[in-house]
């Protein structure tokens, strides 16, 4: 068996977390290639090293000096080694650090700079290969990352290599410049290098212990989503749960290895296990709900708007236009809602109503603001029937008018468009009635 193991800032903000690390590593001679990021808070109101190094070049870019800033990110690394009993010194590293900081080396360089280290440290620690990532991932002249060039010199380059270290977050460019995904990328290099060595898993290991049905921060110690689909991930993941960077599925799933999320303060839980594809029914019918604030529905209408071919098509062009993305579509038959992120359409918003005033001549067009998006999703929704019923009578029990539905014929979510101030009293009321009514 071969495994990726990638470790969150979190699990790696100190000499006793590293310890942890060392522990959940040893004891799995399975786990061969490690994916550090750089170290996170110690405590909530601690600082993550990645945003030390954006201020800290910040500060070299204005012209000035960068030694106290600099020798506080030193001192942070120098505490985990010290407390490490590791016999390195990151002196030269900082020294050129400082050196490429004060020309400019750009903010890219400066962030990968906090897995870089971190990985050089966790090497030494663990006794394992330290590859730098600027050697193995790729990114094309316009920046963006090159999968195939990557997947192909990563092969090579650990086809011989038994167990390594490779930093987390960024790669360079053919030239040898640094270029970082974006933030909470270390993710995606984990996903990345899981592929290149067809590992069997890739464990993504932080401080939770794994995907929670739904917000914690809404229902009070939700349960934990033992197994989920990449495709039913992704859903939850674009309605706002966050655990996994969303750009790390593409490369697992290419290769269908399945992800474990782990948290390293308690290896004992079996966390979330994130498959292609499984047989094992969900322990409840729905997988998790996520939603989000902030939405806006443009309302059209137009007599006989069934019959006028093109309609959709031209009313879109007009969010096209002004460079608006839409985020669902509900219609009737004389009845056409545009569902966008209100932030982005309010500073559009004249724009847009002259724009389909002039594309469709509607008979009405309203606006409606500050809607929540819900997404119901789960693979077992298509199994049991009455699902939608369930969710609709929780729904007015708990005195929530719904908006808009929108069930996709995958059967996998069902979008429920509620008031902003709804939001939280209709997540609570789906969850009790999926998750504590039996
Ligand atoms: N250190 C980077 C960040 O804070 C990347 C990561 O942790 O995944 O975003």
């Amino acid at each position: 068996m071969k495994k990726v193991v990638k470790f969150g800032g979190s699990s790696l903000a100190s000499a006793e977390q590293f310890r942890k690390v060392g522990e959940i590593i040893h004891s799995d001679r399975d786990r061969k290639y490690v994916v550090p990021s750089a170290p996170g808070k110690r405590y909530s109101s601690d600082t993550k090293v990645t945003d030390m190094l954006y201020d800290c070049y910040n500060t070299a870019a204005d012209h000035i000096d960068i030694a106290r800033k600099l020798a506080a990110i030193q001192e942070r690394y120098q505490e985990i080694i010290d407390g490490l009993g590791l016999d390195l010194s990151l002196d030269a590293e900082f020294a050129k650090i400082r050196e490429q900081f004060e020309a400019q080396a750009g903010s890219d360089y400066a962030a990968s700079r906090g897995e870089y280290l971190n990985g050089i440290v966790m090497a030494a620690y663990l006794g394992y290969e330290f590859i730098d990532a600027a050697e193995v991932i790729r990114f094309d002249e316009d920046g963006v990352f090159d999968s195939e060039t990557t997947n192909r010199i990563l092969q090579e380059r650990l086809r011989t290599v038994e167990c390594a270290v490779i930093p987390g977050f960024y790669g360079a460019l053919e030239d040898g410049s640094i270029k970082t995904f974006s933030r909470g990328g270390s993710d995606i290099t984990g996903s990345i290098v899981a592929r290149a060595v067809h590992a069997d898993l890739y464990e993504n290991w932080t401080d939770v212990s794994g995907f929670l049905v739904t917000d914690p921060r809404i229902v009070e110690n939700p349960e934990t989503i033992e197994t989920i689909t990449y495709r039913e991930l992704r859903e939850l993941s674009y309605m706002g749960a966050t655990v996994l960077h969303a750009d790390s599925i593409f490369p697992l799933r290419q290769e269908g290895i399945p992800i474990n999320i782990k948290n390293t303060n308690r290896p004992q839980d079996p966390g979330t296990l994130i498959v292609e594809s499984t047989c094992r029914q969900p322990k409840f019918t729905i997988t998790g709900i996520a939603g989000k604030k902030g939405f806006c529905a443009v309302n059209i209408e137009k007599d006989m708007m069934n019959s006028e071919i093109g309609f959709g098509r031209k009313v879109l062009q007009v969010f096209e236009e002004n460079g608006i993305s839409f985020e669902h579509v509900p219609s009737g038959i004389d009845t056409f809602t545009v569902l966008v992120h209100q932030s982005e359409f309010m500073e559009k918003e004249q724009s847009v109503i002259s724009g389909i005033h002039r594309a469709v001549h509607p008979d009405t067009l309203d606006l409606e603001s500050d809607l929540a998006l819900i997404a119901v999703v789960g693979r077992g929704m298509r199994a049991k029937r009455g699902t939608s019923g369930r969710i609709f009578s929780a729904l007015a029990h708990a005195n929530v008018n719904v908006k808009m539905i929108d069930q996709g014929s995958s059967e996998l979510n069902i979008i429920i468009g509620v008031k902003n101030e709804d939001f939280e009293r209709a997540v609570k009321a789906i969850y009790d009635i999926f998750v504590l009514t039996v």
